[in-house]
């Protein structure tokens, strides 16, 4: 039971109202990255227009209006996902960047030859090469969960790879390529049950899960502002207070230190320790914009809506003749990919795109995953709250014509 107005939502986000080729473009890339609804657009402008201001050191009257809304954002981040301190909120430039700060700096510290870090096969390349440029600086060893035909993570193989040497767990919260919701939260028990500690890359999680870091019992946990409807470049962050502090800072430069002399310098306290520079003032800003938009929609509703796509889609897709699936998991968000029998996924997205149709074709920087289920890539359409059913069968009707016009 779906309470929303999808037309009224549509209306929020000027980039739908268009044409491509002739035709009312139907985006279906929203994985990669959503579009922003106009308050989030007018959160940007307002700040430019009116306080755009370096923020924490500044004594006159915009540094003081500029760092009020920046904090602001933080304490609204730290609400949705429930953290107990405000400093455990690091801002970032993205989920990239979240991840390489705590292989480099937790990593860097703590990790040494012979200690074991576990990934998945789902992971983004974001969750693998990181850690693999740590391992080849260390000594440490890559191991990784195998995925099933369903597309789902092996969780007795994952209990098989747990051992005393397990010092890290990195794994996906939701699979970017095949739409599967892992159950990270037992990923997270048996993990600590070793005394590993754990990061969960969140960036397709954020806008459509409830998520809860105290319940999880995440370590670290990373997600990116532009697929939750706000801006690119910008991103958080969330680790525990005690494992934060025992980390040393990432990056060196202005904000992050207390005091600087050539003899020796000082490093502030959370979260600026973690924080050189400065940031992406206005994109942290509009961050909570994003969030409250999705809150006045709530979460279970645009999940609900999603889900309700998805489902409509398999069924729609799940009958052409020729078509795979990849990625069948029991729970998923609403992301479909599929491979078509004698058509290269890259001439279904032209083809697609000629309709005015956008999805995401390739390997979605999971070639490891592509890899297990043998296939070079996927044609991927990935939904959010202002889709439609309409869309969908848009979509179908796109996919037969590629069909006709490549068989
Ligand atoms: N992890 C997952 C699961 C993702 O989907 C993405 C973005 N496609 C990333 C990490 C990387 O996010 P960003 O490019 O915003 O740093």
């Amino acid at each position: 039971d779906n309470t929303l107005d999808i037309q009224q939502i549509r209306k929020d986000f000027p980039v739908l109202d268009q044409q491509i080729n002739g035709r009312p473009l139907v985006y279906l890339d929203n994985a990669a990255t959503n579009q922003k609804p106009t308050a989030v657009i007018n959160a940007l402008t307002q700040y430019y227009e009116g306080y755009n201001a370096n923020i924490h050191r500044g004594i006159h009257h915009l540094a003081e209006q500029a760092t009020a809304a920046f904090e602001a954002s933080r304490r609204a981040v730290q609400a949705f996902l429930n953290a107990k301190h405000w400093e455990e909120i690091i801002f970032t430039y993205g989920t990239t960047d979240g991840i390489n700060l705590v292989a480099q700096s937790y990593g860097r510290r703590f990790l040494k030859a012979g200690d074991e870090i576990i990934i998945s096969t789902m992971e983004h390349h974001s969750n693998i090469v990181p850690w693999q440029m740590l391992c080849e600086e260390k000594g440490c060893v890559l191991r990784v969960i195998p995925v099933d035909d369903n597309g789902e993570l092996i969780i007795e193989e994952y209990e098989k790879l747990l051992s005393e040497r397990t010092k890290f767990v990195s794994v996906v919260h939701v699979s970017n390529s095949l739409g599967t919701i892992n159950p990270v939260k037992t990923i997270i028990d048996k993990a600590h049950a070793v005394g590993a500690v754990v990061l969960i890359d969140g960036a397709q999680a954020s806008s459509h899960l409830d998520i809860d870091v105290q319940v999880l019992d995440a370590d670290f946990y990373v997600f990116s502002a532009h697929k939750l409807y706000g801006p690119t470049g910008m991103g958080v962050l969330y680790g525990k207070k005690a494992i934060l502090d025992s980390m040393p800072p990432y990056r060196g430069g202005g904000e992050m230190i207390k005091e600087v002399s050539f003899e020796k310098t000082t490093y502030n306290e959370l979260p600026y320790k973690f924080e050189a520079g400065t940031p992406n003032i206005a994109d942290v800003i509009a961050v909570k914009t994003a969030l409250e938009y999705m809150d006045g929609l709530g979460k279970e509703n645009i999940a609900a809506h999603e889900h309700d796509l998805l489902k409509y889609a398999t069924e729609q897709l799940g009958e052409l003749d020729g078509l795979r699936i990849i990625g069948q998991a029991k729970e998923k968000i609403g992301v479909i990919s599929w491979v078509l029998d004698g058509i290269h996924h890259q001439d279904t997205g032209v083809i697609l795109d000629q309709q005015g149709i956008a999805v995401r074709t390739g390997h979605h920087c999971c070639q490891p995953l592509m890899q297990r289920f043998g296939i070079a890539g996927t044609t991927r359409a990935s939904f959010a709250v202002y889709n439609t059913r309409d869309e969908v069968d848009r979509l179908v009707t796109g996919v037969r014509r590629v069909q006709k016009m490549m068989l």
